[in-house]
């Protein structure tokens, strides 16, 4: 049993007219930092029989805060036709939505054995998972020397994060190296293209100055479901590297947003 609840909303952040980001407020069951829940609203029908029925109208959304935080935070972008997501960018302070007691997903470091560099890379708004895990911290953050981060997006304006992930740049001193990578523009801060033609070449790498190889590194792929199959393939096929699954230890731990 995972039953729906009231979510209420504190504050709609609208980055721009299609990235924004709800902070809501619910009693929620602790979860861990890269899970995901579901948000709903109702929608009403009228049904054949000319009843009235309700149905949700619901979508799978990561958390982006720390679990520790009391104000749950879900960054979001809108899609052109999309059913929730539009009703989402128009909620107001005071609002209520449903969303579900219990979390879900194995997009956790739990999950993910020890190794000397953890490569956590996202399209869009597949950022929003990291931060968790980031501004969470504890202890399976020891089980990594190094983590890289890397977001794409395709203009250097969609950073929305930037400012929160230079700060935990700073908090983890030196363990933490970050990458951002713009593709529809050219930006002096950040690499353009995409990931998996920045691996091919070798210049994401080379910035960076560490190599993913499948004896000290394992792989995130968050976002993009297109990023996460390409470059998926492009570490199997040139660094041996393989799906992680709880019964077959692996180097990639992936997660599709759509
Ligand atoms: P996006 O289109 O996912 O692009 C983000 C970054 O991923 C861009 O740098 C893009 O490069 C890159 N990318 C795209 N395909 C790739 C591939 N095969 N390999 C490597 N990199 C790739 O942008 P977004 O702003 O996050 O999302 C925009 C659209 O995605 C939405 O409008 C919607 O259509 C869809 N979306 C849908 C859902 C959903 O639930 N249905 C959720 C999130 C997003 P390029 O600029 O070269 O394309």
């Amino acid at each position: 049993m995972n039953p729906w609840i009231n979510a209420n909303i504190l504050e709609v952040r609208k980055w721009n007219e299609n990235l924004f980001s709800l902070i809501l407020k619910a009693p929620i069951a602790p979860f861990q930092p890269g899970q995901f829940t579901k948000l709903a609203v109702n929608e009403k029908k009228i049904s054949s029989e000319k009843k009235n029925t309700q149905k949700k109208i619901q979508r799978a959304y990561s958390f982006v805060n720390a679990p520790s935080n009391k104000n749950l935070e879900i960054y979001i972008v809108r899609i052109i036709h999309g059913k929730l997501s539009n009703i989402l960018y128009n909620l107001k302070c005071g609002d209520n939505i449903f969303i579900k007691k219990n979390a879900f997903g194995f997009f956790i470091l739990d999950e993910i054995p020890s190794c000397e560099t953890l490569w956590m890379f996202a399209t869009g708004t597949g950022i929003g998972p990291y931060c968790s895990i980031l501004q969470e911290g504890g202890k399976n953050i020891n089980k990594f020397k190094n983590i890289i981060l890397i977001h794409a997006v395709r203009y250097e304006n969609e950073l929305i994060y930037l400012p929160l992930i230079k700060k935990l740049y700073k908090k983890y001193s030196g363990k933490l190296k970050i990458q951002t990578i713009v593709s529809r523009e050219k930006s002096i801060n950040s690499l353009n293209g995409r990931i998996p033609f920045l691996l091919k070449n070798q210049v994401l790498e080379k910035k960076i100055g560490f190599k993913i190889n499948c004896y000290n590194s394992h792989v995130m792929l968050c976002g993009n479901p297109n990023m996460v199959k390409d470059t998926y393939l492009f570490l199997k096929k040139y660094r041996y590297m393989e799906r992680h699954l709880r019964r077959k230890s692996g180097h990639i731990t992936m997660e599709n947003y759509w």
